[in-house]
């Protein structure tokens, strides 16, 4: 549920509404008219990255796990709850599997030795109910040695109420991973459809209306 859009007055969530029967681009999804194609990147990484989506999540407006798996040459993103080809997916090889996931037996992760097989890091996309019941539905997922971030700064992800302050979204949390993982490698360039895609929503949303419903506190 995107907050931002449940709070905009009437007239301007018809004009939004309006903007997303527009035609689309097929690759980014975006209307035509704000294609963010030009900002991804096609990045190469060791670490492969595995993106399972909920289906609740493919027609959100802000869909990160999508600009994440176009602007990664390394990355998948397949979109179901139960997925059926998992097993054969996992066994990749060459890759060692591992799960996202925060948790107490989640393992911090650090930086992979060249001479360590690289990681297959799949990633759930989806609120945190939505990520539990995928690990309910796929027994593989829930059985894969679990992987977490190390405390990062805040999201820069502020339309969408987070369970936590630190929950990043999902295109962050992928490319904090691959920059711990592969370090001094950088991958923020990733993050640059996202943060051109939050800040065209907030001009839209009116700075207003965003300072009273988004801005914390602190
Ligand atoms: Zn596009």
């Amino acid at each position: 549920m995107c907050v931002g859009l449940a709070r905009l007055p009437a007239e301007r969530l018809r004009g939004t509404l309006r903007a997303m029967s527009r035609p689309a681009c097929s690759r980014c999804q975006r209307p035509l008219s704000h294609c963010l194609c030009a900002l991804i990147p096609a990045l190469d990484s060791r670490t492969r990255v595995l993106i399972l989506q909920h289906p609740s999540e493919t027609n959100h407006a802000l869909n990160t796990a999508r600009f994440a798996a176009l602007g990664l040459r390394n990355a998948q993103l397949c979109v179901g709850e139960v997925f059926d080809e998992l097993a054969q997916w996992l066994a990749l090889p060459g890759y060692q599997a591992c799960l996202l996931f925060p948790g107490d037996e989640a393992v911090m992760l650090t930086a992979r030795a060249q001479e360590q097989p690289p990681l297959l890091l799949v990633v759930p996309d989806g609120t945190w109910r939505k990520a539990r019941k995928l690990l309910h539905a796929n027994p593989l997922l829930a059985a894969l040695p679990r992987v977490s971030l190390a405390a990062s700064a805040p999201s820069r992800y502020r339309l969408r109420k987070a369970p936590s302050e630190s929950a990043l979204s999902t295109i962050e949390a992928i490319t904090q991973a691959l920059e711990t993982l592969e370090a001094p490698a950088r991958f923020d360039a990733l993050l640059r459809p996202f943060e051109a895609l939050i800040e065209g929503q907030i001009e839209a949303m009116g700075e207003q209306t965003y300072q009273r419903n988004h801005q914390r506190s602190d």
